[in-house]
């Protein structure tokens, strides 16, 4: 028997195409060596970890010598034959080998040995050691170098302490004569670990006079009847999920002391309770007074029926969930994935990355588990890696059918997988752009779905181009929602006409970010304790430092963009490397000290608002502000619960939030995205204006929004005023059927990139020589020199394919024409001073 494996390689390794090289199975590990389970194999002069994708009888006639497995790593498989199915087809789409879409499916990666902890089982004798020696040398030198770590040690950092290199195989061989035992903590089941829990103590639990007299008690500490409420307020909501006590100081905001004391005093008591993984942290105090019982309105209920008609018959279908803003998608959702979850059938739920919108797991989770316990498997980048295992083996030991995640959650084991929801699907966020494999989750997801014979349901208050041009040709199936719930209205757009703002006198040379009619209106809210959401969709404190003398901006050195002053430190950032400095006081072009600060970033906003309006409380949320895990949920909370008055940020604020005590939104500049060198950014400018005003009047309060913009005309403003999504993408499509973009085309971007322009434009040309500049199904742009020329240190060169979707089949030809590019590519030209990326619907091309 032979085993095909997946590697993690770059593709041009795999003289098979995508899918892997073949080695044989040792008799003693047939028994384990199965397809979908992890494996140890030699390669070349090293040793790396790959997939069983397939079994076969063949010997491969074009290999002379055929190697065998050196290791299985799993007990049992880890991916199942329609995971790896649809997985295969992941690679070819997105042009990467096989392996290194599996490599991102697991939480660990392929290498679980990472974590692997080799231990001596006894001390060698000096014989056996120099037997060993003669036999086989460098295992002798690790067996001896073990003998320096009485507990154990990773094998990771034995390779790195000794400078020993691919050892692991040698170390399984050791395992195998008795003289090492290996530990793997990531493939083994995660221990259950004991929490201590806090609870009422008896005494006082079930007696409300006790309860009372304990209060009264106390009453002069308020950390500590703060506790006692807590705990009571849990017991009668989860009964059956008692607080860990780190949580419990946590939430309540007090420290082990105060528990102490209580403890002493009687009232509390500690319980060893088995650790229940939490994977999120408990975040928002929502608008609960509804939330219970829901009468879905005719069409949330027409949605419903339509997906769940399809479910039943267990038919694949996508639909595009296409609502306004604040009219009832996530109860569309919520309703879809109760339905599965009650049949026994498996829910993924994707959403874009940033918040992960923590309001949506916790109304998930709540709807959801009314009656009885539900347990969300969740998964985004802010996880640890632990955590993420704990997840996934939730859903891959069936322990629960719904994942919520981001992007990377597409990959999640979700068994026995009914509907897919895409939240948001028009968010670039879906897109992984700067790693392998370059893939679209919502278009995975898709695929994943019609496989599975699952739905796949995509919502969106502004719909992608390309999502809502499949609904009207019948490729995607349309569902509507076109009220807010509750009778709540869109709210009235007004725009304001930047070019007429007049100075305010006191800042004399810089304009004033907020006109005075935004100015005015905040008041008004502010007066009557109504929440304000503020849009200003750059970070920092002003976008650039300009010479008005040479007229030059102060750039990155690393990078073709400008640096960004932040106020924190006086500094001056890169955004797209992390480059820092002090603030400069002279131009480095001309030696001039008259630089100006130009363009607004939140930070100014801040400060203008400051100055402004002192009494109002401000929360600033980007990515400077939340950074920290925890950080941005501590945000949401505070302005839920009315602390603050003013969320100001970046389009983190645009996003699926849902505050009812918001009326008034205003964005401080709308022409920030307007203005990107990119086909898209109008459409993106649409997208974030309707999205940002849906945060307003979703309740019973009435919502006002006022975009402030220098282009006052320009459709993508226009028509966000009007809500008319329908009116943008009757606008947008002709313009792409023009231009021939997608939807009308699939758009290939190549990258190269280095150190030394001229070899990275060489290198770029002769890719490009490799095949004609037009074909039937294709067209090639470029190379050319994107708008951003330099990025960290490396200059990039672009090309760009454009492939035509009118003929059938010919995405496949694409694919061929740069596969095979890519292979003469390799032979004749490759270099390592070049790196070639491929980037198959590459989002934004700058
Ligand atoms: P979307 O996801 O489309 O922005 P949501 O599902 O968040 O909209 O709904 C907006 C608000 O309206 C939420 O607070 C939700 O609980 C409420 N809501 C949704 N549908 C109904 C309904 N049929 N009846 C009453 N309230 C509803
Ligand atoms: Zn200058
Ligand atoms: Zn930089």
């Amino acid at each position: 028997m032979y085993a095909v494996v997946a590697l993690p390689l770059p593709f041009k390794f795999h003289s098979g195409g995508y899918e892997g090289l073949t080695y044989s199975i040792p008799s003693e590990l047939t028994k384990r060596a199965l397809v979908g389970s992890r494996v140890y194999v030699s390669l070349g002069k090293r040793y790396a970890t790959g997939v069983i994708v397939g079994l076969t009888k063949e010997k491969p006639p074009e290999v002379k010598k055929i190697k065998p497995i050196t290791d299985v790593l799993d007990p049992v498989p880890v991916f199942d034959t329609a995971f790896l199915h649809w997985s295969k087809w992941v690679a070819s789409y997105y042009l990467c080998s096989w392996g290194e879409v599996l490599e991102t499916a697991l939480p660990e990666g392929l290498r679980p040995n990472t974590k692997m902890k080799v231990h001596l089982v006894s001390k060698p004798l000096d014989e056996e050691l120099a037997a060993l020696r003669l036999q086989a040398p460098k295992r002798a030198e690790i067996l001896a170098a073990l003998s320096e770590y009485p507990n154990g040690v990773f094998i990771s950092h034995l390779e790195k302490r000794h400078n020993f290199k691919g050892i692991y195989g040698q170390i399984f061989a050791l395992e195998t004569d008795g003289f090492v035992s290996i530990e793997k903590p990531m493939s083994a089941s995660p221990k259950t670990k004991k929490q201590r829990v806090v609870l009422l103590s008896e005494a006082i639990e079930n007696d409300t006079t006790a309860f009372s007299n304990a209060l009264m008690e106390i009453e002069r500490t308020p950390k500590q009847v703060g506790v006692l409420l807590k705990l009571l307020q849990q017991k009668q909501l989860h009964p059956d999920e008692p607080l860990p006590q780190k949580l419990l100081e946590k939430q309540v905001g007090t420290t082990s002391a105060v528990i102490a004391t209580l403890r002493e005093k009687g009232y509390i008591r500690f319980e060893e309770r088995e650790f229940k993984p939490i994977i999120h942290e408990e975040v928002l105090t929502h608008s609960e007074h509804d939330i219970t019982n829901i009468l879905l309105n005719d069409e949330q209920q027409a949605a419903i029926t339509s997906v769940k008609t399809a479910i039943d018959n267990g038919e694949a279908g996508t639909f595009l969930l296409h609502g306004i803003t604040g009219s009832g998608k996530t109860e569309v959702y919520i309703a879809l994935a109760k339905n599965v979850l009650e049949s026994g059938g498996g829910v993924l739920v994707l959403v874009p990355e940033i918040s992960l919108t923590p309001q949506l797991i916790e109304r998930f989770e709540r709807r959801l588990s009314a009656g009885r316990n539900i347990n969300i498997a969740v998964q985004h980048s802010k996880m640890s890696l632990g955590e993420r295992f704990r997840s996934w083996k939730m859903l891959a030991s069936g322990e629960t059918n719904i994942c919520i995640g981001a992007r990377s959650a597409v990959f999640a084991p979700v068994q026995n997988l009914k509907l897919i929801i895409v939240d948001e699907e028009h968010e670039m966020s879906f897109k992984q752009y700067d790693s392998t494999p370059r893939y679209h989750a919502r278009d995975a997801a898709v695929m994943r779905a019609h496989q599975s014979g699952a739905a796949a349901v995509l919502g969106s208050a502004t719909p992608s181009v390309e999502s809502y041009f499949n609904a009207t040709s019948g490729k995607y199936q349309l569902l509507t929602l076109t009220k807010r719930a509750q009778e709540a209205m869109l709210p009235k757009v007004e725009i304001i006409d930047n070019r007429k703002a007049p100075m305010r006198k006191e800042q004399m040379a810089k304009q004033a970010a907020i006109s005075p009619q935004l100015l005015e209106k905040m008041k008004d809210r502010l007066a009557k304790k109504e929440g304000i959401v503020l849009l200003q969709n750059r970070r920092g404190f002003s976008t650039y430092l300009g010479c008005s003398n040479c007229g030059d901006n102060v750039m990155c050195p690393n990078c073709a963009v400008t640096l960004t002053y932040h106020t924190v430190g006086n500094r001056m950032h890169c955004h797209y490397c992390g480059f820092m400095q002090t603030k400069s006081q002279v131009c480095p072009t001309c030696g001039s000290v008259r630089l100006y600060q130009g363009g607004v970033g939140t930070q100014r906003v801040e400060e203008e608002l400051r100055e402004i309006l002192p009494e109002a409380r401000v929360v600033r949320m980007d990515l400077d502000t939340t950074a920290k895990k925890g950080a941005y949920e501590k945000i949401l909370r505070s302005f839920a619960s009315g602390e603050a008055d003013i969320l100001l940020g970046t389009q983190m604020v645009a996003k699926g939030l849902d505050f009812p005590r918001v009326t008034l939104v205003g964005v401080v500049n709308a022409d920030t995205s307007l203005s990107l060198p990119d086909f898209r950014s109008g459409e993106r400018t649409f997208q974030l204006l309707t999205q940002v005003s849906g945060r307003a009047g979703r309740k019973e309060l009435p919502g006002e929004v006022l975009i402030q913009t220098m282009q006052p005309q320009h459709p993508s403003i226009q028509l966000a005023k009007e809500h008319d999504y329908v009116g943008y993408f009757n606008y947008e499509l002709p313009m792409r059927k023009q231009l021939g973009y997608p939807p009308y085309s699939r758009l290939v971007l190549i990258e190269f990139k280095g150190k030394k322009e001229e070899t990275v434009r060489d290198r770029a040309f002769q890719f490009a020589n490799l095949f004609p500049v037009k074909g039937s199904f294709y067209e090639r742009l470029g190379p050319s020199e994107p708008t951003i020329k330099k990025l960290r240190n490396e200059y990039r060169w672009h090309l760009l394919i454009k492939n035509f979707r009118h003929n059938d089949g010919s995405g496949e030809k694409l694919r061929r024409l740069i596969s095979g590019a890519l292979e003469l590519y390799q032979q004749r030209h490759a270099t390592t001073a070049v790196r070639v990326t491929v980037d198959v619907d590459v989002q934004g091309v700058l």
